[in-house]
């Protein structure tokens, strides 16, 4: 966990025992040259994103990580019915409590996909314990979610629509790097990610449904026992952990 905005990259340090730093006086050259606190999290850097291209020189490398997706249930129907000024304030919301919960636990917020959040742990900043990490920013985006539901559901204007989060993680080996010829992305690929996605989708509201390789890698934190699930893409049954 990394409770206050470090100073120096913990990506670099970690991957390349350099220095670098992201904020105060001692950051104004790097900024010169166009490095300064990665948008994915900003206790790393935009070096750390060039790490495959520049350094490691492979567009893509196998790592284990933690993949989480969280999805904000109830958007699609608000959208029908509350104002544009109302959405967007729901959104940054979501968004900020999502950043705020992944950079806590040394994740990377890869992306935001329309009312959902696509998260990494364990690149740049290396843990061995990432699906720890991971789960506990999960209950972390349930919590921030929960505290300021009832407030948020009156400025907005929701009534009785049914607002909340349902979160899926999986963990394993992910095809980690840059793809794409014109447009250069920066993400993880592969069945861990298809899963986590799909468990999802499978979540309540509220609920963060995780894989057996996730419970096995969380143990004394899970004790629900797991349920099987048809997921698309899937041939075969899904066992899920409700976390
Ligand atoms: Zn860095």
């Amino acid at each position: 966990m990394t409770p206050e905005p470090a100073t120096i990259c913990l990506g670099c340090w970690q991957n390349l025992h350099m220095p670098i730093p992201l904020r105060g006086p001692l950051s104004a050259p790097f900024r010169l040259f166009g490095v300064r606190p990665s948008r994915m999290n900003p206790n790393t850097c935009t070096i750390c994103e060039m790490a495959f291209s520049k350094i490691m020189k492979a567009r893509a490398v196998t790592i284990d990580a933690t993949i989480l997706f969280a999805d904000l249930r109830g958007y699609t129907t608000l959208t029908q019915t509350i104002a544009p000024a109302g959405l967007t304030s729901l959104l940054d919301a979501f968004y900020d409590d999502c950043a705020a919960a992944i950079w806590r636990y040394d994740g990377i917020l890869n992306k935001t996909i329309g009312d959902a959040v696509f998260a990494i742990f364990n690149f740049p900043v290396r843990r061995d314990d990432h699906a720890v990490q991971a789960l506990q920013a999960a209950r972390e985006i349930q919590r921030r979610f929960q505290e300021r539901h009832d407030a948020l559901v009156r400025t907005i204007g929701a009534g009785d629509i049914e607002l909340g989060i349902g979160i899926g993680m999986d963990s394993g080996d992910t095809n980690f790097g840059e793809f794409g010829q014109t447009h250069r992305d920066l993400t993880a690929v592969g069945t861990v990610v298809n899963r986590a996605a799909r468990a999802q989708a499978a979540a309540k509201s509220g609920e963060i449904l995780v894989t057996a390789a996730v419970r096995d890698r969380t143990r004394d934190m899970i004790t629900a026992a797991g349920s099987d699930y048809t997921l698309k893409g899937f041939d075969q049954p899904v066992t899920l952990f409700s976390a």
